[in-house]
């Protein structure tokens, strides 16, 4: 059986590894376009408070995965399906090629969401959704520490991620102000008592939070970056915090049918029945997308279970919980998820 898995987040890491127990004669290639490791995506917003996060932010090498029998393709980006001769056409420097599967594994996961107002001026500001992404904002950082300065960053969205890296950069000594559309922080996760108490945490800690503001553009000026409003402010940098974006395009390309995400069954199946999808960019048939570490973790175990025919139950959601990692915030009450 030839198992191709495309992305080494821990969709795709997890079920690489679970199916390579299962099965010892199976052929397990995983392509990834990432060249660092498998990674923690929720420590990326403790990236400033943590010296050594570019080291102990990566949980396995990509050395250790083909250690266990895990043919790993890095820095390599899948660019299409051929669905009749059951290939995927692989890019890379030096790594175009085709590769035959039995089942396909897409847990591509998801891409920061750029509001299409926004996308004009993407080169001024930054993301926070990859390692690549964090290092180059810790890099853009590091002139102003040399010289014992901080720099003042606006950061748009006042939702999980906006408020985790806000809380992170304040707590690491630098200037920041949230600009947010709504009237209250969070207000898609945490009841209105609890949205409150996040603003005073996170108020204490220094950010400055701006509610109910209409961001319309940025311009670059003499170094700044400049958050239009119907007032315009400078800042040394930029962060935009809106949400998420399901990797959809290379199912789409093939055909498969997709939503906000890649439509599967409940068996993690999509249209196609050697084509399966996890993760953020799995779409499930109550039209959920469960873009969590735990219930991800869980679709990726049941898959490779599925797939070994050590299970039959279709996959379901167990409960689970979150939290945000706002330094010395606690919600008084349970997270809408
Ligand atoms: C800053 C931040 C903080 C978070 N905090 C939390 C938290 O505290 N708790 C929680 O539960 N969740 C949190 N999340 C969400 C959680 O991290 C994600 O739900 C989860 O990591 C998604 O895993 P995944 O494997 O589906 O996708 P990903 O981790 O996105 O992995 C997908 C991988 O596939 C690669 N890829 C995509 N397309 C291709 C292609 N065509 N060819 C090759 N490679 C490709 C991508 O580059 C990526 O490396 C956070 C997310 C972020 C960004």
């Amino acid at each position: 059986m030839n198992i191709v898995i495309v992305g080494s987040g821990i969709a795709g890491v997890t079920f690489a590894e679970k199916y390579r127990a299962l099965s010892p004669n199976a052929d397990i290639v995983l392509v990834t376009n990432e060249h660092d490791g498998y990674y923690s995506r929720p420590l990326l917003s403790r990236g400033f408070t943590k010296a050594d996060i570019e080291q102990s932010i990566i949980l396995k090498t990509f050395a250790k995965l083909r250690e266990n029998g895990i043919d790993v393709i890095a820095g390599s980006v899948v660019a299409a399906i051929d669905r009749i001769a059951k290939t995927i056409a692989i890019d890379g420097p030096g790594q175009e090629k085709s590769l035959a599967y039995d089942k396909l594994i897409l847990a591509q996961g998801s891409a920061a969401f750029i509001p299409p107002p926004f996308r004009p001026y993407e080169k001024l500001f930054y993301s926070l959704n990859s390692l690549i992404d964090l290092k180059a904002m810790r890099k853009f950082r590091q002139p102003f520490l040399n010289q014992n300065k901080h720099p003042h960053w606006a950061i748009v969205g006042g939702g999980l991620i906006g408020c985790e890296v806000a809380s992170d950069l304040a707590v690491a000594g630098d200037k920041v102000t949230i600009y947010h559309a709504m009237d209250r922080l969070m207000e898609r996760q945490l009841v209105a008592e609890d949205s409150t108490s996040l603003l005073k945490v996170l108020q204490t800690s220094g950010v400055e939070v701006l509610l109910n503001q209409s961001v319309q553009s940025f311009a670059e000026e003499g170094g700044k970056v400049c958050v239009l409003t119907d007032v315009t402010s400078e800042f040394d940098a930029v962060i935009v915090a809106c949400g998420f974006l399901p990797r959809t395009e290379l199912a789409q390309l093939a055909d498969l049918n997709s939503g906000r995400g890649i439509k599967v069954n409940a068996y993690m199946q999509t249209n196609d029945e050697a084509i399966f999808a996890l993760g953020d960019g799995a779409e499930l048939p109550d039209g959920k997308l469960y873009a969590y570490i735990l219930p991800i973790r869980s679709q990726a175990l049941w898959l490779a279970n599925y797939l070994a025919g050590q299970e039959q139950a279709a996959w379901s959601p167990a409960p689970f919980s979150t939290k945000a990692k706002v330094h010395g915030f606690e919600a008084g009450h349970a997270y809408n998820l």
